[in-house]
């Protein structure tokens, strides 16, 4: 019995697979989480830019507010000595308030060099109070510019609204600081009373008018805030500034510095409620911005947490399937190599089923070589022989090779059965076929063609070629010793194969050949390119 596959093999690879499936699978999981990762400490950044722009807006809007102070204090100044003290004593929280907007990345250090240079312009140029107050106003202005545009940019929807009130605060501060500079610096320049306090109501109204709209923005941004600011507007410290504008006029005329400090006092202290009112709103907006970095980190924990655990339950489905299949691999292989062995053993019930279906692969192969053999001398019968000659045939035709036929009919066969009985005449058949089969060449076919017919087709071989083994096998059968009858001949008809011939014809012109030998006299061989007929330019294969 064939010893079976071995099964070790298609395993190994099978396990292959499964580990290469393994890491493809594990491997995307990995790029998956990364990415998802990714997209969150996105979100986390963009929370943080939140407060960062918070910050920043926060500090932009303390040094507006110190800006002012030092402007309407260097506005007070009839000649530079007379502001010096007041002035300097502002520098330092102004330096404060730049250093923060510094730190919170509010404003870069290239911004910061015009408003130092207006100092040195205030030092150098303080009989020319308009131009100093110009460029402070102008370095406000920019700033006050930067808030709005930050506060616009605002990610947070709630927080975008808070900063946006806070900006148009500032807004009325400003205007609100324009007063108190301009009533300032009318009374230390003992400006005519009439004049300066219609100016400052001209101012006033201006006053009204931005914070009339500033409230608008604010109430329609967060209305909290607009509250705390309104509450300022009605309220005592700017109804202090409202009295002082009407003071103005009733007061006596010429350069006075104590009303110029108590004018610039009374709105400052103005100014003052009203940054505290903005304190407040900012106050509300930190923890605003504050909530939004908090609620970012939590909810980038537990997003993060659950795509992890996420990632976690699916690499560990997968490796669990990958393993149970590894494992059912390793099974089947074992149960696979024991079963070949008991089949290899043969003394099992596998081994008898297996013997079983040997057997009958066995008969199938028996009956096959019995449909196409002949079983009296085992030489292939028509069937047998018919499509492996036209296989050749074709062969032979293709290449152009040499392909001959020879046909053996024993001579008057008839009588040996008669005298000698149909055992006898069986007997002496087989023998032709073994004294035929020894002659012949192993890739030669052999067939038994009728009743004591035989045809051979020998490859290779030329028409002269066959007949000399033709020939040789009449002669050999002349010179046997059959036993009953003791000697027998033959007669044989030769014919080559030529390009365009089938079976049919070449059989044809083998046959007439054999036919010329029996009208000749028996026990001879005749070839078919002796008949007349075979002069009309048969072509043979070989050439
Ligand atoms: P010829 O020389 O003209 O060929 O004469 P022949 O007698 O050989 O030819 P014929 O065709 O007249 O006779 C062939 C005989 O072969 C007839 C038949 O009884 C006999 N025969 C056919 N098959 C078998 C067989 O399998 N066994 C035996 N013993 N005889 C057979
Ligand atoms: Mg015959
Ligand atoms: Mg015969």
């Amino acid at each position: 019995m064939a010893r079976l596959r071995p099964v070790a093999s298609p395993c190994m690879r099978l396990k292959t697979h499964i580990r290469i499936v393994g890491l493809v699978a594990i491997g995307g999981l990995v790029i998956g989480l990364a990415l998802l990762l990714r997209a969150e400490l996105g979100l986390l950044r963009e929370a943080r830019e939140v407060v960062r722009s918070f910050e920043g807006l926060h500090a932009l809007s303390e040094l507006v507010h110190e800006l002012q102070r030092e402007r309407g204090l260097a506005g007070m100044s009839v000649d530079v000595a007379d502001a010096q003290g007041p002035v300097v004593g502002q520098y330092p929280r102004t330096d404060a308030a730049q250093r923060a907007a510094l730190d919170a990345g509010a404003i870069g250090e290239d911004e910061l060099a015009p408003l130092r240079m207006q100092r040195r312009h205030w030092s150098t140029s303080g009989s020319d109070p308009l131009a100093v107050r110009g460029y402070y106003t102008a370095a406000i202005d920019r700033l006050l510019g930067r808030v709005a545009e930050q506060a616009r940019d605002t990610g947070d929807a709630t927080l975008r609204k808070a900063l946006l009130a806070q900006s148009e605060l500032l807004r009325t501060k400003e205007t609100l600081g324009s007063l108190r500079a301009l009533g300032a610096r009318g009374l230390a320049q003992g400006e005519p009373r009439q004049a300066l306090a219609a100016r400052a109501r001209e101012q006033l109204a201006v006053v009204e008018a931005t914070a009339a709209r500033s409230l608008e923005t604010a109430h329609a941004a967060d209305p909290v805030q607009a509250g705390r600011v309104d509450a300022v507007l009605v309220g005592p410290a700017f109804g202090d500034v409202r009295e002082a504008v009407d003071a103005l006029g009733r007061a006596p005329a010429g350069a006075d510095l104590d009303a110029a400090q108590a004018w610039f006092d009374t709105v400052a202290a103005a100014m003052d409620h009203l940054q505290r009112a903005g304190d407040q709103g900012m106050a509300a907006a930190r923890e605003r911005a504050d909530a939004v970095a908090r609620e970012a980190t939590a909810g980038l924990i537990a997003r993060v947490l659950l795509v992890v655990a996420g990632w976690i339950g699916s690499c560990w489905i997968v490796l669990a399937s990958l393993r149970r299949l590894m494992l059912t691999v390793d099974r089947l292989g074992r149960e696979t190599r024991a079963l070949l062995a008991r089949l290899d053993a043969g003394d099992t019930d596998a081994g008898d089923l297996h013997g079983g279906f040997m057997h009958l692969v066995e008969r199938v192969e028996h009956l096959s070589t019995q449909a196409s053999t002949d079983p009296l001398t085992r030489a292939l019968n028509r069937r047998g022989f018919e499509p492996l000659a036209h296989a050749e045939l074709l062969r032979a035709q293709r290449h152009a090779r040499p392909l001959a036929i020879l046909l053996l009919d024993i001579d008057h066969f008839k009588r040996i059965n008669d005298e000698h009985g149909h055992a006898a005449g069986d007997t002496a058949l087989r023998e032709v076929a073994l004294l035929v089969r020894r002659t012949m060449r192993a890739e030669d076919l052999f067939a038994r063609w009728g009743g004591e017919e035989f045809v051979v087709l020998a490859p290779e071989t030329d028409e002269a070629a066959a007949a000399q083994l033709a020939d040789k096998l009449r002669r050999a059968l002349e010179q046997h010793d059959f036993g009953r009858p003791r000697r027998l001949t033959a007669s044989f008809g030769v014919a080559q194969a030529s390009t365009g011939d089938d079976l049919g014809r070449l059989f044809d012109r083998a046959d007439a050949a054999l036919y010329r030998a029996k009208a000749g006299g028996r026990n001879r061989v005749c070839r078919a390119s002796d008949a007349p007929a075979a002069a009309e330019g048969l072509r043979l294969v070989h050439g």
